[in-house]
């Protein structure tokens, strides 16, 4: 945090009054609902430009090369998302350093090209922007007007690259928790809540008169004598090793996800129950004739699987589920290590 938020608040009544409006103007748009994280931080970057009258205003990262990720752009000069090289740009050594770095005017510089030449900038003052351990941004302010910033100016912009930090490092810990929150952690397969999610979406974006997609759940046989045999440690080996060749054997876009503990449930676009089940099948034979190998030897493995189609008119999620569950039922009722198809489907 700058000294400045710590209370230590410029000299000057008017100074100091100029200083707890921009505050005032920051915290407004923090607490401001309805706003992405792009939004936000493109409104941030705009406010920034225009309360310390400036010309850009650039969030841009580091990688292989330099980014523009984040732009407020005055003079309609860097294009939001263009890449330079990164020894092209002043914010290099802010990112190495971890320090802010001034430059009174770019056109003595090595950087003259492209900032002073093609853009005509001439101030420039960079900022590093840690989010929690990721100090891969940088935030940079420039101006056609040579100079260094104020000592008001510099806090503020301290301030904004604090902000950001903090905005990006927040987002980045939801995405995390959001992705654990909807995989398995076994399997790293998408887990039942997240299965949930997508067949919704999927029910949504099918047309009612165009074609959907198939249904497959799939149920390991006799799983529960694996554990028994040699233990859960090999029986987690099991799954882990049936889910990656569930997920190898799947085409472009269709997926596979752990509905329970040795059931799952696979999404097949574009086919007819019939044709859903020859894939399943062709699963089935591949488990069957490819024992799996683990730490105790290879166990022989065979599953038995319910499918059926959706049916866009119906539209109705959990009613295929329940039709492709009492299928499942079947093959298991019928001696296991078979593929059954759903009520509705069959004779389609
Ligand atoms: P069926 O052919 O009727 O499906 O028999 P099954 O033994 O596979 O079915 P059952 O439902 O009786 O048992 C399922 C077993 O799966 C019991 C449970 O301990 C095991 N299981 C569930 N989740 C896990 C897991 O995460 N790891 C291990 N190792 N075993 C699990
Ligand atoms: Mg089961
Ligand atoms: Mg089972």
């Amino acid at each position: 945090m700058t000294t400045l938020l710590n209370g230590d608040l410029p000299a000057g009544a008017e100074a100091q009054a100029l200083h707890l409006e921009r505050l005032n103007a920051l915290w407004k748009l923090s607490i401001q609902c309805g706003l992405d994280d792009r939004e936000r931080i493109r409104t941030m970057l705009d406010m920034a430009r225009r309360v310390l009258a400036l010309d850009l205003v650039v969030l841009g990262q580091f990688d292989t090369t330099y980014h523009a990720r984040h732009v407020s752009d005055g003079l309609a000069v860097l294009p939001e998302g263009a890449e330079l090289p990164p020894d092209a740009v002043p914010c290099l050594t802010v990112m190495q350093s971890g320090c802010k770095r001034f430059i009174a005017d770019i056109s003595k510089t090595p950087y003259a090209d492209p900032f002073a030449t093609q853009m005509g900038l001439r101030a420039y003052a960079g900022f590093p922007v840690h989010a929690g351990d990721d100090a891969s941004r940088v935030l940079a302010f420039l101006s056609r007007v040579p100079g260094e910033p104020s000592v008001i100016d510099e806090a503020y912009m301290a301030l904004i690259a604090d902000w950001l930090g903090n905005a990006l490092h927040q987002s980045a810990q939801t995405e995390l928790l959001q992705r654990i929150a909807l995989t398995d952690m076994l399997t790293g397969l998408p887990n039942r809540r997240a299965a949930e999610e997508r067949l919704q979406k999927e029910r949504a974006r099918t047309p009612r008169d165009g074609h959907g997609f198939a249904v497959a759940l799939v149920d390991l046989d006799h799983f529960k004598l694996v554990n028994d045999r040699y233990g859960h440690a090999v029986g987690d080996e099991l799954l882990k090793t049936v889910a990656k060749r569930f997920e190898a054997g799947l085409r472009e876009g269709d997926w596979v996800a752990r509905w329970g503990g040795e059931e799952f449930l696979f999404v097949l676009h574009g086919s007819t129950a019939d044709e859903a089940g020859g894939i399943i099948g062709r699963l089935a034979n591949h488990a069957r004739a490819t024992p799996v190998r683990t730490q105790v030897g290879e166990i022989p493995l065979s599953f038995s699987a319910g499918v059926g189609a959706f049916d866009p008119r119906a539209n109705d999620i959990g009613g295929l589920l329940e039709e492709v569950d009492h299928a499942l039922y079947r093959a298991k009722s019928s001696g296991r290590d078979r593929v059954c198809l759903a009520a509705h489907t069959l004779g389609t």
